[in-house]
């Protein structure tokens, strides 16, 4: 179920440099939503509907947050957007994380890579003092998040291309060292698909349960033009999934992609 309509912005705020951060009254979305989800917001002039990650649900005040990163026309039309303009949002759509409860002494590791990390942040903050988030950025003047991410009382570790802030390299040597440690219950990952191929890669040889958020271009949104489709797994076969219906999170076997309403992981 999801529902379609025009919603308002009730603030907007520039996070980092061409990164923003918005919410949206929008009680009967919020109430739906899902940590993993994302909203396909309508823009004035522009035919196809952009997806967004939804990065906050607050049920209590009927508000979702969305976080984006001015990537083209699209994404520039929408960080023009202002306190009180309506957003034309088709959400909650797609499938999201499935956020199982861990045993007590375990910890959920979130694994973010750039515009990668909104979604994850939703996620952890199911899990409060239970998560640990990797978060990896190009630059100092790139980070987005980490502060949220310790205030729902995570743990986090930065990583940045640069070595400017944090652990100087990738995400994937932390993880390593975290997983090594023990105690992992489950990894979830957003971020460029080179970097969840090598998240995955590692997690498959620790043991440990994942569950990656894909990202690729989309039209329609809810499963009927199959231009976001990508190769996947479902009950041992391979199928084309559709990212934005079977997806946009899958889990991880055998070094595949699996849709996570049959397989689970
Ligand atoms: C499930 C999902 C969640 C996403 N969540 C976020 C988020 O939380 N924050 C964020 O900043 N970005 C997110 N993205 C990426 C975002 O949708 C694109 O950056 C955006 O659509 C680019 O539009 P544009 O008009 O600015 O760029 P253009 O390149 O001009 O877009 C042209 C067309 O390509 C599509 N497109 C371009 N890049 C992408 C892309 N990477 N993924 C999907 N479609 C693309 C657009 O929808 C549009 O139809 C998400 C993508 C997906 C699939």
């Amino acid at each position: 179920m999801y529902k379609c309509g025009s919603y308002p912005v009730t603030d907007k705020t520039a996070i980092s440099g061409g990164i923003f951060s918005a919410n949206i009254l929008c009680p009967d979305i919020a109430a739906m939503a899902k940590p993993g989800q994302f909203a396909h917001i309508k823009l004035e002039g522009f035919t196809l509907r952009r997806p967004i990650s939804i990065c906050g649900i607050d049920r209590v005040n009927g508000t979702i947050r969305i976080v984006f990163e001015v990537r083209g026309a699209g994404t520039a039309k929408l960080s023009h957007i202002n306190t009180g303009d309506n957003l034309d949002l088709l959400a909650p759509l797609g499938n999201g994380f499935t956020l199982p409860e861990l045993a007590e002494n375990e910890r959920a590791i979130f694994v973010g890579g750039g515009i990668g990390v909104p979604p994850l942040l939703a996620a952890a903050a199911v899990y409060r003092e239970q998560a640990t988030a990797i978060l990896g950025f190009r630059s100092y003047d790139k980070i987005i998040l980490a502060n949220d991410f310790r205030s729902i009382g995570a743990e986090v570790f930065t990583c940045t291309d640069d070595g400017s802030v944090g652990m100087k390299g990738q995400v994937t040597v932390q993880l390593k060292d975290l997983l090594q440690k023990g105690g992992v219950g489950r990894v979830f990952a957003c971020g460029p698909l080179a970097m969840l191929t090598t998240v995955s890669q590692i997690t498959e040889s620790f043991g440990v349960p994942t569950e990656v958020s894909l990202e690729e271009r989309m039209g329609c949104g809810v499963g009927a033009c199959a231009v976001c489709a990508c190769k996947a797994n479902k009950d041992g076969k391979a199928f084309m999934a559709r990212v934005c219906k079977d997806g946009p999170v899958f889990g991880v076997k055998n070094g595949e992609f699996v849709a996570l309403d049959k397989e689970g992981v």
